[in-house]
């Protein structure tokens, strides 16, 4: 194995390659500072589905916001991982699991992963109009709804297409209103809302028909098929 004794982080980048890591209140200050640009990270919303690596890797609805690093585009990766060096662009201010992860005893991170996790709240809640229209955004998108009713349709019941129908159009002219007015960049946009209800739905395995025309999009969410 190299000739690297056991128990020794061979920075071969396999953990970094499978994934940005979720983040912890212990993290809250690499946001602020910088480090960790709301532009890189995502949420993933309470109620959606998630696989439970450190217990198996079962499916469980997320029991709150799970906040993480952002996959480099096209790839699994983390999008701080240099995989020309098998480096880490923050290493020096990389988060907690990172920091506490060694592949060949997981019982720290075992311990750790599900504790004093950092929540959109966590980072933008104090900010009043911003909040609330999270707030709005996750009563009419709610998350655990989603996955019920795409499970529903998965098993041929079709009765709750216009709801998400009008879950995608709300969603997608949310963010599309957002973004051309400025008011957040649009690379924000996945750790402020989620990742967007059309791209949940595909990975439930329900599919969303593109209306001819973007203004029709806009109105109407396009329809489930
Ligand atoms: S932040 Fe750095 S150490 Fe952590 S997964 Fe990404 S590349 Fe690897």
């Amino acid at each position: 194995m190299g000739g690297e004794p056991a128990g020794t982080c061979r920075r071969c980048g396999t953990c970094c390659r499978r994934g940005g890591p979720a983040l912890h209140l212990a993290d809250k200050a690499l946001v602020v500072a910088g480090h960790l640009p709301f532009t890189h990270l995502y949420t993933i919303r309470a109620g959606e589905l998630v696989r439970d690596d450190v217990t198996g890797g079962a499916l469980i609805p997320a029991p709150a916001d799970i906040v993480k690093v952002r996959e480099a585009p096209g790839s699994r990766a983390c999008v701080f991982f240099e995989p020309a060096c098998n480096g880490c662009a923050i290493y020096d201010q990389r988060p907690l699991e990172c920091r506490i992860l060694r592949c060949w005893d997981t019982a720290e991170i075992r311990r750790c992963y599900r504790r004093e996790r950092l929540g959109r709240a966590d980072l933008v809640g104090h900010i009043a109009g911003l909040w609330d229209l999270v707030a709005e955004h996750d009563r009419r998108c709610d998350a655990g709804k989603l996955v019920r009713l795409a499970g529903r349709r998965r098993m041929g019941d079709l009765g709750g297409a216009a709801e998400l129908s009008g879950m995608v159009g709300y969603d997608e002219a949310l963010r599309e209103g957002l973004a051309a007015d400025g008011r957040v960049p649009a690379a924000m946009l996945d750790f402020l809302l989620g990742r967007p209800v059309k791209v949940l739905l595909r990975t439930l395995g329900v599919t969303v028909r593109e209306e001819t025309s973007r203004q029709e999009t806009a109105a109407t969410g396009g329809a489930i098929a």
